[in-house]
């Protein structure tokens, strides 16, 4: 059993809880406008453009006509992530659970877990059921950072060796939903009331776009809609700012909320009962 696996970040503080190595995995399932790694939304189909392009020679193709990445000679230019036409990247890896854990070993003594994301890493459940039960054996906690539309009671196995879930509400409103993702949210929905009662919803995020939904209608809508959970399972509700870091040119024109718009929406919480709230 293998992923494709973009990257791996040996110590990240931003991917839950404490200091933990984050695992990103290749291919995503929506298309949020304001991708920030647009280059893990899909799989490589080989077209060549970034092997020609390369200023290293650090891309080739493969007897088997795959496209083969030498990192020895990169210079780390990033020229095959902006010509690719297919918001892929080269720079991935087939990778066995065994392998991604090797790695992840290495950090043991310094590392209260791992997180795994994308991408949607919930398009490889398999591999993330194998990958959790290497690192419970050794005392680390396993969490999956997802975007929740795909249904998580359908995988009551990987739940069972995961910690929790850190899930984006990407906006309440189902419309607002599609128009920033081209898909519904009622499966997210779903998935947060699903977590919340099975005590697996480690954080809900919320990634602020003043420009492409009613930012302060949403955020009420949904604390109204979570608050009851809060009495089964006490989970972290994280306001994201939008910023255009590594974003598509035609979506880099969004406006970044302030601090006053930030601290409003979680004051809002707050009138909801919610404790635990991260502006970042
Ligand atoms: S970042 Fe991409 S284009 Fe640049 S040297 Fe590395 S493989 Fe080549
Ligand atoms: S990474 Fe993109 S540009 Fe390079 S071969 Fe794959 S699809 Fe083509």
């Amino acid at each position: 059993m293998k992923a494709i696996v973009n990257k791996i970040i040996p110590f990240s503080s931003v991917d839950g809880l404490g200091n933990r190595t984050a695992v990103f995995l290749q291919g995503c399932n929506i298309n949020c406008k304001y991708c920030h790694n647009p280059e893990t939304r899909k799989l490589c189909v080989g077209c060549g453009i970034c092997v020609e392009q390369c200023p290293a020679g650090a891309l080739s193709f493969s007897e088997d006509g795959r496209v083969q990445y030498d990192a020895s000679k990169c210079v780390q230019c990033d020229t095959c992530i902006h010509v690719c036409p297919n918001d892929s990247s080269p720079r991935t890896w087939e990778m066995t659970p065994e392998e991604v854990y090797e790695k992840v070993k290495r950090q043991i003594p310094f590392i209260r877990g791992i997180s795994v994301s994308g991408g949607e890493c919930m398009l490889w459940p398999d591999f993330l059921r194998e990958l959790f039960t290497l690192a419970h054996k050794d005392g680390l906690t396993a969490l999956i950072d997802s975007n929740g539309t795909i249904p998580l009671w359908e995988y009551p196995e990987l739940l069972e060796v995961a910690d929790g879930v850190m899930l984006d509400i990407k906006a309440f409103d189902t419309r607002d939903h599609e128009r920033i993702t081209d898909f519904p949210n009622d499966t997210v929905l779903a998935n947060a009331a699903y977590l919340a009662e099975h005590g697996k919803l480690h954080e809900v995020r919320c990634v602020i776009v003043p420009d492409l939904y009613d930012v302060e209608k949403s955020i009420r809508d949904m604390g109204k809609f979570l608050s009851p959970y809060l009495k089964k399972n006490k989970f972290r509700v994280k306001i994201i700012a939008y910023r255009p870091m590594g974003v598509r040119e035609e979506y880099s024109h969004y406006r970044v909320p302030d601090q006053a718009c930030l601290k409003h929406l979680a004051e809002i919480l707050r009138e909801y009962g919610f404790e635990d709230i991260i502006i970042i």
